[in-house]
């Protein structure tokens, strides 16, 4: 990543284009550039050697005009303030995008997970659930998991705030165990979101998913579920990178295996039927479809011109910086844009949240068929502008986005 890299600036950047485009007046513009909420808490962890450590956490909420605000949480040791702000900018916009009622959130707390127990992990997820259970709530604001989050976390924070309630509160996160309320489907959402769009594309495209080399930066719930998806979809799964480095073989990986080696190793890295690269090089590779899977501001104006691939679904938040957006759309590269191509997760915590409130469930198929009509849809609608407006599908999606989010500000009107 750029040392100068801002992915809230980036977010503003990318709204900015889009309200040009849409003729935004500068009163609206000003009200949903801007967070509504910003809480950053410091509280105490007791480690397991006894030592006290402070650690800082953030939740913020960037719009709630079309329904409670909705993101996951992140633990990493580089999470910041402005990091936070434009995931939830970006949530936002995703939930507009898909149609479905919500309005933007994201958490974060910088931790190590890596680096810690699993009885610390869950002293500090229960005391930040409990530092921002003054905003956080089923009908206010339903966090999900992010980076190094997962649903052991969820099923923490679900409990910690029953606990507070004195009676169980399922719908307060989503991506939680299926014993406690969870959905069938949301662990593999997010990477089957992406094959849907990826397989819309490639259908405008006239090009088959079948033999197609696909090139995965980031190995965890949204990369590593999107290998074995893509690979069962026909793909050859060609490189795959983690945070310990990039492998390459052109004949393709069996996913099932890395899945495997990575659970037993901890690393892809070490794997050895491979060409070793670093964890950027993945990016670059020979390729049809490339999917950064990781984190933000990962495709440059630096690297842009170098990539390959035809298609870039975004299973990430934020990869591709404005620049680097304009160098592949003059190379004919599409980029399906994150606030589209990761739209399975949120979509599916819809549904989660919908069963739990309603507490009647349903199986994979209609779930997995719901998600297919919606994630076809949005897909159709951000191609339609696009090619209306002759410009990329990032743009397309944003001005859809930010057009249905201004509309409902509007139609609300400003109280008092
Ligand atoms: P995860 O923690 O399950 O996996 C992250 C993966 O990326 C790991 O393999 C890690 O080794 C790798 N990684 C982390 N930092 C890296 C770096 N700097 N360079 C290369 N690799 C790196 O996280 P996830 O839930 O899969 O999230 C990955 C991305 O997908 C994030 O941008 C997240 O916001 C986005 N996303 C996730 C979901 C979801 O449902 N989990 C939904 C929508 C979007």
């Amino acid at each position: 990543m750029q040392q100068s890299f801002n992915p809230y600036e980036m977010a503003v950047q990318q709204f900015e284009l889009a309200a040009d485009k849409l003729g935004l007046s500068e009163d609206m513009r000003e009200l949903l550039r801007k967070p509504k909420r910003e809480l950053t808490v410091n509280f105490p962890v007791r480690m397991d050697d006894g030592h006290i450590q402070m650690v800082t956490g953030y939740r913020v909420q960037h719009n709630v005009t079309r329904g409670p605000a909705k993101g996951g949480i992140r633990y990493t040791p580089e999470v910041t303030l402005d990091e936070v702000k434009a995931l939830a900018m970006w949530m936002t916009w995703k939930c507009a995008v898909v149609g479905i009622p919500y309005g933007g959130a994201k958490g974060g707390v910088i931790c190590d997970p890596k680096h810690m127990t699993s009885a610390e992990l869950e002293r500090l997820t229960r005391r930040f659930a409990t530092e921002i259970s003054i905003i956080i709530g089923p009908h206010s604001d339903i966090p999900a998991p992010d980076v190094n989050t997962n649903a052991q976390v969820m099923a923490w924070i679900m409990d910690t705030y029953s606990m507070d309630q004195g009676y169980s509160v399922p719908a307060v996160v989503t991506g939680k165990p299926l014993s406690i309320g969870g959905s069938e489907g949301r662990n593999d959402a997010t990477a089957t979101g992406v094959l849907f769009v990826t397989r819309s594309a490639a259908k405008r495209m006239e090009f088959l998913l079948q033999g197609a080399r696909v090139s995965i930066q980031g190995f965890g719930n949204a990369g590593g579920v999107a290998a074995r998806l893509f690979h069962n979809e026909g793909c050859k799964i060609v490189a795959v990178s983690d945070t310990s480095g990039g492998i390459y073989n052109e004949d393709g990986f069996d996913p099932a295996v890395l899945l495997r080696h990575k659970a037993e190793h901890g690393t892809l890295s070490s794997y050895s039927n491979a060409q070793h690269m670093s964890i950027h090089d993945v990016l670059e590779v020979p390729c049809d479809i490339l999917i950064p899977a990781a984190t933000e501001g990962v495709i440059t104006e630096e690297n842009a011109d170098r990539i390959q691939a035809r298609i870039v679904a975004e299973a990430a938040n934020g990869p591709t910086t404005p620049e680097a957006d304009v160098i592949l759309f003059n190379k004919g590269c599409v980029v399906i844009p994150d606030i589209l191509a990761n739209a399975g997760g949120v979509t599916v915590s819809y549904f989660e949240w919908v069963q739990d409130l309603q507490s009647f469930f349903w199986d994979n198929e209609e779930i997995t068929h719901r998600l297919e009509v919606i994630m076809n849809r949005a897909f159709d609608a951000v191609a339609e502008k696009a090619d209306e407006y002759h410009c990329d599908m990032r743009l397309g999606a944003n001005m859809l986005a930010i057009a249905r989010v201004a509309e409902s500000t509007q139609v609300r009107g400003i109280y008092p």
